[in-house]
C-alpha cells in the first residue's frame, strides 16, 4: 500500500512558517530585512494590538513588477540568488525566498508595489497563500505590505502568543537591532496609532540617542579600531553607567546582530576591576569583517557567525574597548565637533521668553531637618518597628487567619557573617538568615500593603530630571498612579523627560534614574512575568532594588529589628522572588 504524498503548497508553507515567524516580531524582521535589501531609505513600521491585528511596513526601495509581485509569495521565490555559487557572495539579509511565502500563508496580506520606471503600481492581496485579487493602482514608489490577522488560520499558534506588552516588546526588540546598525536609513514605528520611535538618517550615536534618549550620549564612549582582520566602529558604556542586568548589549557583524559570547565576554573583560560585582555595561559595536572569514549561520532566525580569525578577533575587540575606557576616562572630556543639540537656532517671532522658576520645598526647615545620614538610613531602611499578629492564607476557606502560636523567635543576640547573613538561634535551632532578601522580603510586604499616601516618602529639595527613551516614556506615564503609590511623585515634562520631586525614603538621589530605568527592564522583562498583578511586579523590582545589599555592615539593633520585622511577615521563609530567605541548623545537626 502507497502511503506517501506530497504535501500541498499551502501546508507546506504553513509548516516552514512555523520556523520563520514563530510570532508578529519574527514578521516584522523579515519584512524590515526585505525592505532593506530593496534599497530603502525610509522605512515605516506601523502594528496595532502588537502586530496580532495588523503589521505594515512602508517603504521607498526598488518595489516590483506586476509579475514580481505575485511571485514573490511562492515558496523558493527570491530576486537574490540564482545559482549555487551566489550563495558564497550574499550581499542582503535574505535570500532563501520563504518569508513572505510563509508569511501569505498564515495571514491576510494587501501590498501594494511600484517600481521607479512605472507610472502605475500593482495591488495584491492574498489570504492563505491563496491570490484573491490583482490590479492595478496608483501609489508611492517602493513597495507598502499590510499583514491583517496573523495566525488567523493556525488557532493553536494564536492562543500561544503572549499579552500585547511581551509581543510588543519583541518588536520592539527586532526594530532596535535592526535599526541601530542601519542607522542610514530613516526609520519610524507606529504602535495603535502612537509614534513610539522616529528616526531620521544619521549618526550611530543620533540612532542610539533616538531609540534611548539623549542622556545616553553622555553615557557612552566610542570605540573605534581598523585593522587588517577587522574595523569596529561602535560605543560602550562609561563604567558609572553599568547596570544590573545585561540589558543593552548589541554587537552586529557586517551589518547584521548576532549573538556571540566570546564578543561578548572580550567586551566585559575590558571592563575588569571597573565595574562593581555583577553590573553589566552596556554596549552598541559594529564589526565589519571580510565575508570570506565568516561563516554566518544563515537561518533566518538565528543570530549565530562563526569566524576564521576567533582568537585575533577576541584580543582586538578587548584591547579597542580597553583602550576607549582608560583613555577617556583620563582624558579631559572635550569634544571639538560640535554635535547639533547646541544649534538652537532663532527663536519664533511671537516667542516670549519665560521666567525662569526655581523648584522649593516651603515645608523645608534646616532645624527639623532629619537628623544624620545614618539615622536617615535607619528609619527608611526599618521603617517603624510594625508589631502585628502574623496571619496565614488558609487555603480551605480561602481567608487570612491569624496564626495563633506565640512568634516562633525571641530576640537573641544576632551576630553577621560575611557581610550578608544574619546568624541567630531560635527555639527550633539556629536560623540563618539572608539579610539581603529578609529586607526584600520586609519591603515587599510593606509596600504591597502600604499603599496609602505614605510617611514613606521624601521630597526633594531639587527636583530631578529623569529621561528615558519614547517607549520608555510611555510606559512611565502609564504607571505614573502606582509609582505615586509607593512615595514617588514624578510629572511630565515634555515628550520623553519626567520631573521627580518626591521618592520613597532612602532613597540616595543618584540612584534615582537608573533605579526607574531598571524598574522599567523588570517590568517589562519576562523575570516579572510570573507576578500576576502589575503592582506586584513594582513592588518587587523596588522591594529588591532598596532592600539591603551584601556587605553592609549591621548594627545589633538594626539585625534585631530585621529579624523581627522579618517573622512579621507572612510568608516569611521565601523572598518575593522565590528565594529561601531562612536556613535553620536543627540542634541535632548542631550535635554531629
Ligand atoms: P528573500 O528575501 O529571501 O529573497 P522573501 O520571501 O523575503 O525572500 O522575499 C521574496 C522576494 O520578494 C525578494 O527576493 C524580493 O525580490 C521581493 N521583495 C520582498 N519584499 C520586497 C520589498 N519590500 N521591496 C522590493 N522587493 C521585495
Ligand atoms: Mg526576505
Amino acid at each position: 500500500m502507497d502511503l506517501i504524498s506530497i504535501l500541498p503548497d499551502s501546508v507546506a508553507n504553513q509548516i516552514a512558517a512555523g520556523e520563520v515567524v514563530d510570532r508578529p516580531a519574527g514578521a516584522v524582521k523579515e519584512m524590515l530585512e526585505n525592505s532593506l535589501d530593496a534599497g530603502a531609505t525610509q522605512i515605516d513600521l506601523v502594528v496595532k494590538d502588537a502586530g496580532r491585528t495588523l503589521i505594515q511596513v512602508i517603504d521607498n526601495g526598488s518595489g516590483m513588477s506586476d509579475s514580481d509581485a505575485r511571485l514573490c509569495f511562492e515558496r523558493h521565490a527570491t530576486s537574490k540568488i540564482h545559482r549555487a555559487d551566489d550563495l558564497f557572495a550574499i550581499q542582503t539579509m535574505g535570500f532563501r525566498g520563504e518569508a513572505l511565502a510563509s508569511i501569505a500563508a498564515i495571514a491576510q496580506v494587501e501590498m501594494r508595489t511600484r517600481q521607479p520606471e512605472n507610472d502605475l503600481g500593482t495591488e495584491v492581496r492574498i489570504e492563505g497563500s491563496t491570490i484573491v485579487d490583482q490590479h492595478p493602482t496608483a501609489c508611492k514608489q517602493g513597495t507598502s505590505i499590510s499583514v491583517k490577522n496573523l495566525f488567523f488560520n493556525v488557532p493553536a499558534r494564536r492562543n500561544f502568543l503572549k499579552k500585547d506588552s511581551v509581543e510588543l516588546g519583541h518588536i520592539e526588540e527586532v526594530f532596535r537591532r535592526i535599526t541601530l546598525i542601519h542607522h542610514d536609513v530613516g526609520f519610524s514605528l507606529n504602535s495603535n496609532g502612537k509614534m513610539l520611535y522616529n528616526l531620521p538618517a544619521g549618526s550611530l550615536m543620533a540612532r542610539i540617542a533616538g531609540l534611548y534618549g539623549d542622556v545616553y550620549k553622555e553615557r557612552l564612549y566610542a570605540v573605534d579600531e581598523e585593522t587588517d582582520i577587522v574595523k569596529i566602529h561602535g560605543f560602550v558604556s562609561k563604567p558609572e553607567y553599568s547596570r544590573k542586568t545585561r540589558g543593552e548589549q548589541y554587537i552586529f557583524v557586517n551589518g547584521r546582530f548576532i549573538k556571540h559570547p566570546a564578543l561578548s565576554t572580550a567586551v566585559e573583560r575590558a571592563y575588569t576591576d571597573l565595574l562593581p560585582e555583577r553590573c553589566y555595561p552596556s554596549y552598541f559595536i559594529g564589526l565589519s569583517v571580510d565575508p570570506a572569514k565568516i561563516d554566518i549561520n544563515i537561518h533566518p532566525t538565528k543570530t549565530e557567525v562563526k569566524f576564521v580569525d576567533e582568537h585575533a578577533l577576541f584580543a582586538i575587540l578587548r584591547s579597542a574597548v580597553k583602550r576607549a575606557l582608560g583613555q577617556f576616562s583620563l582624558a579631559t572630556e572635550l569634544s571639538f565637533d560640535t554635535p547639533n543639540e547646541f544649534n538652537i537656532g532663532p527663536a519664533p517671532k511671537d516667542y516670549r521668553p519665560q521666567q525662569p522658576r526655581t523648584h522649593y520645598n516651603p515645608d523645608y526647615n534646616p532645624f527639623h531637618a532629619r537628623a544624620t545620614q545614618s539615622q536617615i538610613k535607619f528609619d527608611s531602611l526599618y521603617g517603624t518597628p510594625e508589631r502585628e499578629t502574623p496571619t496565614m492564607f488558609e487555603e480551605q476557606t480561602g481567608k487570612d487567619v491569624t496564626v495563633s502560636s506565640a512568634p516562633i523567635f525571641s530576640t537573641g543576640t544576632c551576630m553577621q557573617v560575611q557581610g550578608r547573613y544574619i546568624v541567630t538561634s531560635l527555639s527550633s535551632g539556629l536560623a540563618v538568615i539572608d539579610q539581603c532578601r529578609a529586607h526584600e522580603r520586609i519591603l515587599f510586604d510593606r509596600m504591597c500593603k502600604n499603599t496609602s499616601e505614605s510617611s514613606d516618602r521624601q521630597t526633594l529639595m531639587f527636583p530631578i530630571q529623569c529621561q528615558f527613551s519614547p517607549a520608555d516614556a510611555e510606559l512611565i506615564a502609564e504607571l505614573l498612579p502606582e509609582l505615586k503609590r509607593y512615595g514617588f511623585e514624578i510629572s511630565p515634562m515634555g515628550q520623553c523627560t519626567f520631573v521627580v520631586s518626591a521618592t520613597p525614603s532612602g532613597m540616595e538621589d543618584s540612584q534615582l534614574q537608573s533605579l526607574l530605568d531598571q524598574l522599567l527592564c523588570d517590568y517589562k522583562g519576562s523575570t516579572m512575568q510570573k507576578y500576576s498583578r502589575r503592582d506586584d511586579s513594582l513592588c518587587a523590582s523596588l522591594a529588591r532594588q532598596l532592600s539591603v545589599k551584601e556587605g553592609v555592615q549591621l548594627s545589633q539593633s538594626e539585625m534585631q529589628q530585621l529579624v523581627a520585622d522579618l517573622f512579621a511577615c507572612p510568608m516569611a521563609e521565601m523572598s518575593p522572588s522565590g528565594k529561601r530567605i531562612i536556613t535553620i541548623v536543627k540542634p541535632e545537626e548542631l550535635l554531629k
